[in-house]
């Protein structure tokens, strides 16, 4: 299992996930030169050890446990693995 951020990142990024974070497996970073050309940011399920950490401090609450994300959502766990090439 791992975390996903789902539609509600789309337009704000607001990036706290990634400092929030225990082992960096949130992308692309701000100062990344790739940043602008998503119009969100994600989790890579492979190195995500599902801590939790990242849920609490995203302000639109776009981030879920894989079990918790709303259906309609669905298409965002493979949109996520994606840009990790997963
Ligand atoms: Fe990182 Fe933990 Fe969030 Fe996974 S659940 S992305 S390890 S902060």
């Amino acid at each position: 299992m791992a975390y996903v951020i789902a539609e509600p990142c789309i337009g704000t990024k607001d990036t706290a996930c990634i400092d929030a974070c225990p082992v960096d497996c949130i992308h692309p970073k701000k100062d990344a030169p790739n940043f602008g050309d998503h119009n969100q940011i994600y989790i890579d399920p492979v190195e995500c050890i599902d801590c939790g950490a990242c849920v609490p401090v995203c302000p639109v609450s776009a981030i879920f446990a894989l079990d918790d994300l709303p259906e309609k959502w669905n298409s965002f766990t493979a949109i996520n693995a994606a840009y990790f090439g997963k």
